[in-house]
């Protein structure tokens, strides 16, 4: 397939190149576009044709539901049954941004789409470009991340084009995603709303707007294998890099110690090693390859990082990596949420 890549103006985007990408979706193709959260690779959400195109292009498998994107409020009447109660004030707080909603589904809505289940997830997001394409498009928009299924998501247009060129008609740069990590899902179908995967919008911010909210287990830890998790998402690998991840917690001290051993310790074996650091550590590490996330105080720059430098681990030729964890407050629960994935839950607690 041929992939046009058009480089569009985050802040104020060219309406003829808005348009000549609306035009794809409408046309039934595939269009990568930047969202604040990570790039999305979206098609018309009510053609099934479509749909599956996007997931050919990812490899993703069949019974991992989409998420629908919309350009305004009042598009989501028609795309579900009802609107609960406490969720419009729920979407005027966080809409647009980067929390996604899941509610029971109307009909117009094909199961490719929700992978057979009676609920779907809704976003308004709030990037101008993704916003604007949206709306002037006049159509619903399904949009996973932009990757191919189990790679870390994509940050920049450099990492759709990694990933999906020449699967996809065209492919938009619109510079860095800004939160670095997928939106929020929340569930809102049962009487207390629970959380389904943490991101840009976090556990804290929901907790104050509607007063109790749950966590779903497999947010942080690992499933076991008879547990049907509510998000079919969560049971995949997801977020990997080519090299194993290994995630050490514990004392600053005994983690740095830890960490240092190890990669000895691989290195002997004639493993090229790699350390994931903050600013604050990343020069007392001695490793054939150490990049620094950000600084400790400054979890929002972690997350906007994470995925960018897993894949820049995977350029460098990397066999392991060793991570240390961050805190879980905050942004806190969704870095740690896509590190533990990333490692397969493979953590050493020193
Ligand atoms: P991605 O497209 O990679 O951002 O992933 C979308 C996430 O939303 C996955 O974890 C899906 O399993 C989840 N999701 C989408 N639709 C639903 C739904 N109807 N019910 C529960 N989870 C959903
Ligand atoms: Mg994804």
């Amino acid at each position: 397939m041929n992939t046009q890549i058009l480089k569009i103006n985050p802040q104020n985007p060219e309406k003829d190149k808005i348009e000549q990408a609306a035009q794809v979706w409408r046309d039934g193709g595939t269009v990568a576009f930047p969202t604040e959260t990570v790039y999305g690779l979206g098609a018309n959400a009510l053609n099934e044709a479509a749909v599956k195109k996007i997931f050919e292009a990812k490899g993703r498998p069949a019974d991992n539901p989409l998420i629908v994107h919309i350009s305004d409020f009042e598009e989501v009447d028609r795309l579900v049954e009802n609107i609960p109660a406490g969720t419009k004030h729920l979407m005027s707080s966080f809409w647009p941004g980067p929390l996604t909603i899941i509610m029971k589904k109307s009909n117009i809505i094909p199961d490719i789409i929700t992978a057979g289940l009676d609920t779907v997830a809704i976003r308004l997001p709030s990037h101008p470009i993704a916003r604007s394409l949206i709306k002037v498009s006049g159509i619903p928009i399904a949009a996973p991340s932009a990757n191919t299924s189990g790679k870390p998501s994509p940050t920049i247009a450099q990492h759709v084009i990694d990933d999906l060129f020449g699967k996809v008609d065209i492919i938009i740069d619109g510079g860095p995603a800004e939160v670095g990590l997928e939106s929020t899902v929340i569930d809102v179908t049962g009487e207390i709303p629970v959380l389904l995967r943490p991101g840009g919008v976090t556990y804290e911010q929901l907790r104050s707007v509607l007063g109790e909210v749950q966590v779903d287990p497999a947010v942080l830890s690992a499933l076991s294998a008879d547990v049907v998790p509510r998000s079919p998402g969560m049971k995949y690998t997801h977020y990997s890099p080519n090299a194993e991840v290994v995630i050490v917690e514990g004392e600053k001290e005994k983690v740095i110690h830890a960490i240092n051993r190890l990669v000895e310790e691989n290195r002997r074996k004639g493993l090229k090693v790699g350390v994931m650091a903050v600013d604050e550590t990343a020069s007392l590490y001695h490793a054939d390859c150490v990049l620094a996330v950000g600084s400790e105080g400054q979890p929002q720059t972690i997350a906007a990082n994470l995925f960018y430098k897993l894949r820049e681990f995977d350029q460098m030729g990397v066999d392991i990596i060793f991570a240390q964890s961050v805190k879980e407050q905050g942004i806190g629960m969704a870095i740690r949420n896509r590190l533990n994935k990333a490692a397969g839950y493979n953590i050493i607690k020193v």
